[in-house]
């Protein structure tokens, strides 16, 4: 009889007597108790079907291996969310806008045939739009923005970022850390003179949180210098349809009932040595338990995240530290202003008018009439109920304020939802210093496990499918 570490709470909330009776009066599940045909042998079991785990899972079939995902959500896809408005057809990204035009990219679009096109990052989404920019806090017109040198600022930032070139493919610091790297950013800002693009970058960094606090690694990381020469060469890409989410409809059609979507991990447990993982899962189906040979882990590691699964020490110390901010997006009609208008946040007294938050970056016309796209942040997470609250509220002050036409005295409905928090991983400056990505990569392969996603590399989907890719030999090594 094996038994797991199991999360307690989501074994409790399982029904059914063959479920009650898998659980131990303490500590596990009796795993002997499921039927045969309920035991899943792969190659390789991937925890998260986002950008990291749906390529991870497709490219790893592509090389002949046996895969199953495990998915929380309804579908593949993590972040990328499209819109599709059920009347006009017309979608919005309310997620990932675009990838990079490299041969990764390509070749996964094109083994999963679908067409990508060239796209103009900055106009993705939205038609010609009136700004109105608002302090959201207040609701009142900020009527003087900081404007400097926007293609000066650009240029000594991205002469700052092409410093660490290591950055581009992951965590690969030097020791001891450049100081400047561990810089709050609005420290850095001036010391480089970058002020002149603070609000391009802001744009591209959303979801970053209190950009100016974060410390500037945090920023190279979000807007590479690959992010700065794409911007500059307009070669940015997205699906051919302008519905992006399309490449992980396609994932998930090729990986078929290899993709348990709707289910949720109750226990891992994975051996040190070569004899592989098991995991015991909820599926609608029923409790699955997977035992494969090697283990890719493509979900946010944080402790909470991470419940039923048997961290050793070593792991619990290193995902312990691990901080995020909270990141929503939303599509919401009713709101009673104009069509073509874009309400954009900045701080009447941020330094160079940054937006403050926690608030919305903006409510912009979507490109169906009657719909605006939100995208808000908060510095840290926060309750969904709350981020609505708030984002209802912003909008009022700015209607109250005047700062808008109001057409109707309306109620805004949210007419879709996503949370994209855990968003934007960080550790302390110390913890940097102290080695702390050092001794995330050491995980690497330990206990038969292999570890991607954002907190290991980027928020940025095409590096995230490079990072993955480079892990395909080890994890298909013996296998
Ligand atoms: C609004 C927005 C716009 C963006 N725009 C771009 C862009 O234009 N280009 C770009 O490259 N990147 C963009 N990004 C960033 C990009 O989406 C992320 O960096 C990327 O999705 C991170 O991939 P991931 O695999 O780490 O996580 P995710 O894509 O979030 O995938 C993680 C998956 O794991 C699932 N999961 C979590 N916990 C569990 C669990 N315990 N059990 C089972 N499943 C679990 C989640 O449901 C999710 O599907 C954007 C992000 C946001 C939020």
């Amino acid at each position: 009889m094996k038994m797991f570490q199991t999360n307690r709470l989501a074994g409790a909330a399982l029904a059914g007597t063959v479920i009650a009776s898998l659980m131990s009066i303490t500590a596990g599940i009796d795993i002997s108790a499921i039927a045969a045909s309920d035991v899943i042998h792969r190659d390789v079991a991937v925890i998260g079907g986002g950008a990291s785990g749906a390529y991870g899972a497709v490219r790893l079939s592509q090389l002949g291996k046996s895969v199953v995902v495990v998915e929380r959500k309804p579908v593949l896809g993590g972040h990328t969310e499209t819109y599709t408005d059920p009347v006009s057809g017309n979608s919005t990204e309310m997620g990932v806008v675009a990838w990079y035009d490299t041969p990764t990219v390509k070749n996964f679009f094109a083994s999963l045939n679908v067409g990508l096109k060239t796209t103009d990052v900055q106009r993705a989404g939205f038609t010609t739009l009136t700004t109105i920019p608002v302090d959201f806090r207040t609701g009142e017109l900020v009527t003087s923005i900081y404007e400097g040198n926007v293609t000066q600022g650009l240029l000594n930032y991205a002469a700052q970022v092409a410093k660490y070139p290591y950055l581009e493919d992951g965590f690969n610091l030097t020791y001891p850390v450049p100081a400047d790297l561990l810089l709050p950013f609005g420290e850095f800002v001036k010391k480089y003179d970058i002020a002149g693009a603070i609000q391009v970058i802001t744009v591209f960094a959303n979801g970053i949180g209190r950009i100016l606090d974060q410390l500037t690694l945090y920023v190279f990381k979000l807007v590479s210098l690959q992010a700065i020469v794409a911007l500059q060469e307009g070669n940015y890409q997205s699906a051919v349809s302008g519905k992006n989410h399309e490449i992980y409809e396609a994932a998930q059609a090729k990986l078929g009932a290899d993709a348990l979507v709707n289910s949720q991990v109750l226990a891992v447990q994975r051996n040190a040595t070569g004899s592989g993982v098991a995991v015991l899962v909820n599926t609608p189906t029923g409790v699955k338990l997977i035992k494969a040979k090697k283990l890719l882990l493509a979900i946010p590691p944080k402790l909470d995240n991470l419940a039923g699964f048997d961290l050793d020490a070593t792991e619990r110390a290193l995902f312990g530290q691990i901080q995020n901010v909270g990141y929503y997006a939303a599509i919401i009609n009713d709101t009673g202003i104009p069509d073509a208008v874009e309400l954009r946040n900045f701080g009447v007294d941020s330094p160079w008018n940054v937006p403050a938050l926690p608030g919305p970056y903006f409510i912009q016309a979507a490109n169906t009439a009657g719909l605006f796209s939100v995208k808000y942040n908060s510095p840290v997470q926060i309750s969904d109920d709350q981020v609505k609250t708030e984002i209802v509220a912003a909008l009022n002050r700015v209607k109250a304020a005047g700062s808008v036409n109001t057409t109707a005295v309306t109620t805004p409905h949210f007419v879709e939802y996503h949370s994209h928090a855990p968003f934007a991983f960080n550790v302390p400056a110390a913890a940097i210093q102290d080695g702390f990505y050092t001794h995330l990569y050491a995980l690497q392969g330990r206990k038969n496990t292999f570890w991607t996603g954002a907190a290991f590399h980027a928020q940025d989907s095409s590096k995230l499918w490079e990072f993955t890719e480079k892990l395909l030999p080890a994890i298909t090594e013996g296998i």
